[in-house]
């Protein structure tokens, strides 16, 4: 696997080239739909102090980044079949898990037990070996300015990490070369202003463009034409709609576990999460809906807390 960092909101058909990063392939390429998920590995230790906590903090502290990713069909087929015996495989390892219990329970031969243990952790280690491995980006960590993933093939990490860059290559040298046609004086003019020589070649229509029409993410990032420029705002809005797992999400969860009496693990811990989003949500221009769901939360575990004092009132518990 390569590693290739990706800087935020460039996870794209606009601001990325397309290759395929599962074969290197650039015929046929069309960016498909990746959905990544991270949260800091540490929060794996607290699972073994107490599981429902380190949920609630692995929902909170979650970071997820939605956008597309260049594949050939076959490769994407490919990964996503991977995925799917994946799940049936884990499924198939639980079941294992299941009957390995029951047989070594009973009064079956121990040897069966064991084998049913052993094929619980095999089917899915083969799975991921034959089916998944090397077929599909991986995340490795997400913050708040770079997603950094593992991509199967190494010249398409190195034309990504390239691309992220050439806008730093002069211009003048690259581009007033290839425009000139046929070596002809004339320079090919901009395609929005016909008075202006262009200077650049926009990377993904191909449209001449002068100076003034430029757009770029960043500095060092390609130029996209105007027309492309407008047509990638509008498209990532409709991507950035996921609002995914939040802190508010999250809270509103714990705060509906928390009506259950005596729960005082989610009691305690929807106390904190949605006092933390109210304080947090607090200014008049954070959205209203974040407001109302850290109250629910914070009234759902009321309830639950009085339910407990009744109970413990009732059962003479004090
Ligand atoms: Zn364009
Ligand atoms: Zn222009």
């Amino acid at each position: 696997m390569h590693h290739v960092d990706i800087p935020p909101g460039e996870l794209n058909e606009f601001d990325l080239p397309p290759i395929c990063i599962v074969t290197g392939e650039r015929q046929g390429v069309v960016f498909k739909p990746v959905n990544f998920t991270w949260y800091p590995r540490w929060i794996g230790f607290l699972a073994l102090l107490n599981l429902l906590i380190a949920i609630i903090v692995a929902s909170a502290m979650t970071k997820r980044v939605t956008g597309t990713l260049p594949f050939t069909e076959e490769a994407w087929s490919r990964w996503k079949r991977g995925q799917v015996i994946m799940v049936v495989s884990v499924v198939v390892a639980i079941a294992l898990l299941i009957l390995a219990f029951s047989l070594l329970a009973s009064d079956a031969p121990e040897w069966l037990g064991v084998v049913a243990l052993a094929s619980s952790v095999a089917v899915p280690v083969l799975a991921w070996v034959y089916f998944l491995r090397g077929r599909g980006p991986q995340v490795r960590r997400i913050d708040k300015d770079n997603l950094s993933l593992a991509i199967p093939n190494g010249p398409a990490a190195y034309a990504i990490a390239g691309h992220f860059l050439a806008g730093l290559k002069s211009p003048a040298l690259d581009d007033g070369e290839s425009l000139d046609a046929n070596g002809a004086p004339a320079r090919a003019l901009c395609a929005r202003h016909d008075d202006i020589v262009a200077t650049q070649v926009c990377t993904r229509c191909g449209a001449f463009m002068c100076p003034r029409c430029e757009n770029r993410i960043r500095r060092e990032a390609l130029p996209l034409c105007p027309g492309c420029w407008e047509l990638r705002g509008r498209t990532i809005a409709v991507q950035a709609k996921d609002p995914g797992i939040t802190l508010v999400n999250s809270g509103l969860f714990v705060g509906v576990i928390s009506v259950i009496p005596m729960c005082y693990a989610a009691h305690a811990v929807s106390l904190v999460l949605n006092t933390v989003s109210l304080v947090r949500n607090r200014h008049p221009d954070s959205p209203r809906i974040d407001r109302k769901k850290a109250i629910a939360g914070l009234a759902l575990t009321g309830i639950g807390l009085l339910l407990t004092l009744g109970m413990r009132l009732y059962s003479g518990g004090w």
